[in-house]
């Protein structure tokens, strides 16, 4: 079937699209065609007034890691002289800092450090929730609730439960990358397979902590296995949902950063062009995403990776949140994007520019009190004076 067909077909009836559809849209559809079909969709999901955004701040508790994924420029193996795992005292004063500018959550997340037990995660979450009861605690990921399970020997719907039960509110879609083995294999041969990311993030749902699901993209693979991630997560989104009433808040993609780590070192040359993505590549994504998930309700746009500019566009077509001003960021900036750190009229500024009211969000995307943005809209489209 043709690209103009599927997707005349899709608008007119919204049916859900099959990875076969979305595989022909993603090749062969012209970028404005598929944006405009992904702006309609989310006009529909999320209304056409507002975007979102979230005041939070990333915490990269511990850089030692065993996994050693390839585009990774952050970790440190055990015993190198630039390891580093904070105290409860240096994660509560960066806290504190986030408090000071009306934050609501933090996104605390490290790699699989072997040295840590179970008690220095639950002592971490009981004293941050007691220091700060008004900051969501989201943290970890996928792979470092194996890594605990590994260390010591509880399983990680258990360890989830115990991390819960300090206080605990969701578990962020790190580390999912590309859900296609052989793509995984090829680049973090020693992080967990895609089936157990999957496995982790449903008991995380079954518990009914917040999560999000996660892409990295362009390590060189091909559409088809970016359709695939999709569908695995959609998939996992429909059994969820149906069984949990709990599911993904919202998909977030970017592409991989090829700066400063062994995967784009290996790959430069003849490949590189072939690797990461630009903004119309990128652009192309977020809208098939928003095309493809039907049941997850939000998309959000990239900025540390892609830049305000790109995101600002990426608004315009299918995603529906701006994403989070993060404070600092330690693990994809090691990879080489610079800015880590958006400050909120900066956000603001942006969704403003696009021509939407932006909104001040929580972690389960909750509308909260917004402050009036400094950018106003009609001062800029303002006519000119009368003597030009
Ligand atoms: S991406 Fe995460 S799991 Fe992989 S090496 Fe870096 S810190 Fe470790």
């Amino acid at each position: 079937m043709s690209w103009r067909k599927i997707l005349d077909n899709h608008t007119s009836t919204g049916d859900r699209l099959t990875p076969e559809e979305a595989v022909i849209l993603y090749r062969d559809a012209p970028l404005q065609s598929i944006r405009r079909a992904a702006n309609a969709r989310r006009i529909q999901m999320n209304g056409n007034e507002e975007v979102t955004y979230l005041i939070d701040r990333n915490i990269n508790y511990t850089n030692v890691c065993t996994i050693n994924c390839q585009f990774c420029s952050f970790y440190r193996p055990p015993g190198h002289e630039e390891n580093y795992t904070q105290t409860v005292e240096e994660i509560s004063q960066r806290v504190k800092e986030l408090e000071q500018i009306g934050g609501s959550r933090i996104l605390m997340q490290g790699g699989v450090n072997p040295e840590l037990g179970i008690d220095f995660y639950t002592d971490l979450i009981k004293s941050l929730r007691k220091l700060h009861p008004s900051i969501d605690l989201d943290c970890f990921s996928p792979i470092e609730i194996e890594g605990i399970s590994e260390v010591t020997g509880i399983s990680t719907l258990d360890v989830l439960e115990i991390l819960k039960g300090s206080g605990m509110h969701g578990l962020p879609g790190g580390g999912a990358e590309m859900l296609v083995d052989d793509v995984r294999k090829n680049v973090s041969p020693k992080k967990g397979s895609p089936a157990n990311w999957l496995k982790v993030m449903a008991e995380a749902q079954s518990l009914g902590l917040i999560t999000s699901a996660t892409n990295v993209f362009g390590f060189g693979e091909s559409i088809g296995d970016r359709i695939e991630h999709m569908r695995r997560v959609r998939k996992l989104q429909d059994e969820s949902l149906s069984q949990y009433g709990n599911g993904f808040t919202s998909f977030v993609a970017w592409p991989v950063q090829l700066e400063n780590n062994v995967y784009g070192r290996r790959n430069r040359g003849r490949n590189r062009l072939e690797l990461g993505a630009g903004p119309s590549e990128y652009l192309r994504h977020i809208a098939i995403s928003r095309l493809f998930f039907d049941n997850i309700d939000h998309i959000q746009a990239s900025w540390p990776t892609m830049g305000l500019s790109v995101a600002q566009m990426a608004l315009l077509g299918g995603a529906d949140d701006a994403g989070s001003t993060m404070m600092e960021e330690n693990v994809v900036s090691a990879s080489g994007t610079e800015k880590i750190s958006a400050s909120e009229n900066e956000l603001q500024d942006v969704i403003v520019r696009a021509g939407f009211k932006p909104r001040r969000r929580n972690s389960r995307y909750e509308l909260l009190e917004t402050p009036s943005p400094n950018t106003n809209l009609e001062d800029l489209a303002a006519p000119p004076p009368s003597q030009f």
